[in-house]
């Protein structure tokens, strides 16, 4: 790949920047980049959406996985990790891969939140083809991948995660090096397991002041000037939940993906659970209930209001 210059910090030294996913987050993050002034190619499963976002944008689009080839450095800001994988390695219809068509020196980046034992496998095999593999989930949600002020963790080889830092600059307003291929989704597991923890017992908390009288704008307002307050409190219960609006652009399917990592590593790792289970488990049923595709937000919905109906 062409040279990144963590002192330039010039877009150009980025070379073309390939950037696959353009959903919930991946639109604004790419959007982010090009406003910056980096070339970038994107593509997406969504022909259509990709079309729209090189002709918003000026930026160009891929009609297929395999024409991002050429990128120097290919973000991936997909569903999970099993579909970066495929993404990479499955063979077209001449049976090329996206993993062996890309040149040697490329770097995949994948800021999808992707289960970090995969990460490393994935890793073993980009090496194969001389292409090195930075995993850089983020945190924030789609109104700091607008904003670009995202939390960003990274791992993998600390050399080459330096030389992205000027990429990530242009999305994220904290970017940390947390070790070893994988650490970062590791992180980004973990972070989601106690965000998802702290939104439910946030709606119990709602839903039973509210069962003994007390008006729920009062309960948010307590609990955040008090030791409970959390993200959740703060960004979503007044914003999703009392309101029921539901709507903060990150789905329960993949909320419950990423707390099935965090259990999952805490298993591989050998760390026993008080609570880790029980959380799952909620957000299981929630997942079943409501569907893979209702805001993460609606799992309020599974606390049954004072007397017993559901909301
Ligand atoms: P999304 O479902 O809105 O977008 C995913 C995009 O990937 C879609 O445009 C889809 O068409 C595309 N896609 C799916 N399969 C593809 C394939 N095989 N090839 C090319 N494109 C494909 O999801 P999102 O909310 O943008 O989340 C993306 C990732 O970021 C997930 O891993 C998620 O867990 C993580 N994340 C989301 C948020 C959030 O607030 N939404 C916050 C932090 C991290």
């Amino acid at each position: 790949m062409s040279e990144v210059s963590l002192s330039a910090g010039r877009t150009a030294d980025l070379g073309l920047i390939g950037f696959a996913g353009l959903g919930n987050m991946g639109w604004p993050m790419a959007a982010n980049l090009v406003a910056a002034g980096c070339r970038v190619k994107v593509f997406d499963a969504r022909l259509d959406q990709a079309r729209r976002f090189a002709a918003e944008t000026g930026c160009t689009a891929a009609s297929s996985a395999i024409g991002l080839a050429d990128s120097d450095i290919l973000v991936t800001m997909l569903p999970n990790g099993a579909i970066v994988r495929e993404f990479l390695t499955a063979p077209d219809a001449g049976g090329a891969t996206l993993a062996g068509a890309l040149g040697p020196g490329a770097v995949v980046v994948d800021m999808s939140s992707s289960r970090p034992t995969g990460t490393r496998e994935l890793g073993a095999i980009l090496a194969a083809h001389d292409v090195a593999l930075v995993d850089a989930p983020v945190s924030g949600g789609t109104p700091r991948a607008r904003n670009a002020t995202l939390a960003v963790m990274t791992g993998g080889g600390a050399a080459v995660a330096a030389r992205l830092e000027p990429m990530f600059r242009l999305m994220a307003s904290s970017i940390t090096h947390c070790g070893g291929l994988g650490s970062g989704h590791a992180m980004k597991a973990l972070n989601n397991y106690v965000s998802a923890a702290g939104l439910v017992a946030a709606c119990e908390a709602l839903r039973i002041a509210q069962g003994f009288g007390i008006d729920g704008r009062k309960a948010i307002d307590v609990l955040n000037a008090s030791t409970g307050r959390n993200n959740s409190t703060e960004l979503k219960l007044a914003q999703q939940v009392l309101n029921q609006a539901y709507s903060s652009g990150f789905s329960l399917g993949l909320m419950r993906k990423d707390i099935d990592a965090a259990i999952e590593l805490a298993g591989d790792v050998g760390v026993g659970l008080l609570i880790g289970r029980e959380v799952l488990s909620a957000w299981e049923n929630g997942e079943r209930t409501l569907g893979p595709g209702a805001d993460h937000t609606a799992i309020a919905r599974m606390i049954s209001a004072p007397g017993g109906d559901r909301a």
